[in-house]
């Protein structure tokens, strides 16, 4: 027997239809491409929507097409994401960070048609573009014609001039959305490729409504009408965490930050918009704090951060609660999980400790909302027990998590529809998930593993450290020995005597990095994170000439 509720497809043009109706003169705030901080409301940016869904139709745009977007945070990238996803086409998220062999692999694999791109991109991607083969039929640049860039054609058209005049409303002829199933495709998210070529998550309509469902859930983002929410995370990273739909979702106000990511940019902003929530990768916040330490600036109105992407230093969640009363909620997930797939806001029993005891549990990467099952299973398949101090690979199920990669063969869930998530982690009795590293940064010393996330931790509390990473070398007695890399904060000095006098007694003894290398920067990847490929790369031979005896 079938339940007699109302078929109503969970498609995503749904959320920004709400937020134009029921909450239309809530604003959006850019700092714009071209300079200037501009505003807009849930009302206009429907409108706007309507007209790229208008001019992708006359550009021959048909469901199940793909059309990318390579842009940062603004009213405008958020228009163009509806207006593609509202007419059933899957909005391909391009990441200006990649270099552009790869992006033009990306663009090729995903069969994107249209591209709509930030100006500042225009030279890079004209000049990828002209010597490459692409399916790409028609570049779009988001600006006006008094912005053309000097390398952008005839061919190539503005956004502003391309949308002028079309119809932004249903009745005055502009397309209906919707009215698609909603396993419909609706975006296209490649991972960075740190662990290989990259791969295409390919959300559904479905995925990401439910998504933004589960991450409303009060001990996840808790979003609500009353906050003034800054993406910083872009949204070309799995829907800047799922922001782009929770925000209009519920109406709360939006501060797009556009390029500008440093510490200073990003205060201003702060203060300036009166932001209560934002979310971003560690090292944002790192370059935050260094502001306000080097200003004495204040963060007035802010209430709560999620960190994720990789695993948050203790000293932020310190720093952030004791100095500025700010509550930073770790949270871990990936592309392939919409991306949220745990959060750490306290139960109960961690909420009934003071802040300072409070600390070991919050480091962790948290328990999973509904929605979300996970699991941990050793090597051969079987699973692990959750007591806190066992680890396995952690897998995971569940109707925001992937099934499959776009346009690529192969099963990649187990025999229960559970995902390896090539992250090794363990669970205590609480399920409280902890990641201890990913698979491929663990390092393997004389049989046993030495979680580089955890050195990492306890590096970047001593009061120089900017940066630190640890990555495994391969090491003619032990396979392999920790090396650690550091980035000292602006003006400070530290040596690698020092270095390991802080980490002395906090952690076993083995683990102590061998030596140490004070880097200017650390390298990123694409999305932000500490590029462990590259430093292992780059420091492979640091312990081949190690005299056999020495470590140990
Ligand atoms: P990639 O880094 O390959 O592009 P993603 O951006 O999807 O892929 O990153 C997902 C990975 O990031 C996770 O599998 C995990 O290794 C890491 N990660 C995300 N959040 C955290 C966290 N809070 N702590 C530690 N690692 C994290």
């Amino acid at each position: 027997m079938l339940g007699l509720m109302q078929d109503w497809p969970l498609t995503v043009d749904r959320i920004l239809d709400h937020a134009a109706h029921r909450h239309g003169t809530r604003e959006i705030v850019s700092r714009s491409v071209e300079g200037p901080v501009v505003r807009t409301t849930y009302a206009e940016l429907h409108g706007r929507a309507k007209q790229v869904s208008h001019g992708l139709r006359e550009l021959g745009i048909a469901r199940g097409d793909r059309v990318a977007t390579l842009a940062w945070n603004s009213a405008r990238h958020m228009e163009v994401w509806y207006g593609i996803m509202g007419i059933g086409a899957v909005c391909h998220t391009l990441n200006p960070r990649l270099h552009p062999d790869q992006l033009c692999w990306i663009i090729q694999n995903a069969g994107d048609q249209v591209i709509l791109a930030d100006i500042g991109f225009a030279p890079m991607l004209l000049a990828a573009l002209a010597t490459r083969e692409t399916p790409v039929e028609r570049l779009i640049l988001l600006s006006d014609e008094a912005h053309r860039p000097p390398q952008a054609g005839p061919d190539v058209l503005m956004y502003e001039d391309w949308l002028a005049g079309r119809p932004a409303t249903d009745a005055a002829g502009a397309p209906a959305w919707g009215r698609f199933g909603e396993e419909t495709a609706c975006g296209l998210c490649y991972t960075s490729g740190t662990t290989g070529d990259p791969k295409g998550v390919l959300y559904s309509h479905r995925s990401n409504f439910l998504h933004t469902f589960l991450i409303l859930q009060a001990d996840i983002m808790g979003l609500s009408a009353a906050d003034v929410i800054l993406p910083i995370v872009p949204m070309f990273h799995a829907n800047a965490w799922g922001v782009a739909f929770a925000a209009p979702a519920v109406g709360a106000k939006m501060v797009m930050p556009g390029s500008r990511l440093d510490g200073a940019s990003v205060h201003e902003l702060l203060e300036t918009e009166g932001v209560t929530f934002s979310a971003a990768v560690p090292t944002v916040w790192q370059g935050l704090l260094q502001h306000l330490d080097a200003t004495g600036g204040k963060l007035t109105t802010l209430k709560r951060v999620v960190i994720g992407g990789s695993a948050c230093p203790e000293v932020l969640l310190r720093r952030f609660w004791d100095d500025y009363g700010v509550e930073v909620r770790h949270a871990w997930g990936m592309t392939e999980t919409s991306p949220v797939g745990t959060m750490g806001a306290p139960d109960a029993r961690a909420a009934a400790l003071p802040f300072a005891e409070q600390l070991p549990w919050r480091m962790k990467q948290g328990r999973p909302p509904l929605g979300i099952e996970l699991k941990l299973v050793d090597d051969g398949g079987a699973e692990v027990a959750e007591d806190g101090v066992s680890v396995g690979r952690l897998m995971v199920r569940g109707p925001t998590v992937a099934r499959g990669y776009f346009a690529r063969d192969g099963e990649v869930l187990d025999a229960d529809g559970f995902f390896d998530t090539g992250d090794i982690a363990s669970i205590d009795p609480h399920g409280v998930m902890q990641i201890t590293d990913r698979a491929k940064d663990v390092i393997k010393s004389g049989g046993e593993w030495i979680s580089s996330i955890e050195i990492e931790n306890i590096a970047t509390s001593h009061p120089g450290v900017a940066m630190a990473a640890v990555v495994g070398v391969a090491h003619p007695k032990w396979d392999e020995r920790p090396l650690l890399l550091v980035q000292l904060k602006p003006g400070a000095t530290a040596d690698g005597k020092a270095m390991q006098d802080h980490l002395s007694g906090r952690i076993a003894k083995w683990w102590m990095p061998d030596d140490v290398v004070f880097l200017d920067e650390i390298p990123l990847g694409a999305t932000g994170k500490v590029d462990k490929k590259a430093l292992r790369a780059k420091f492979a031979e640091r312990y081949a000439a190690t005299e056999l005896s020495a470590a140990g």
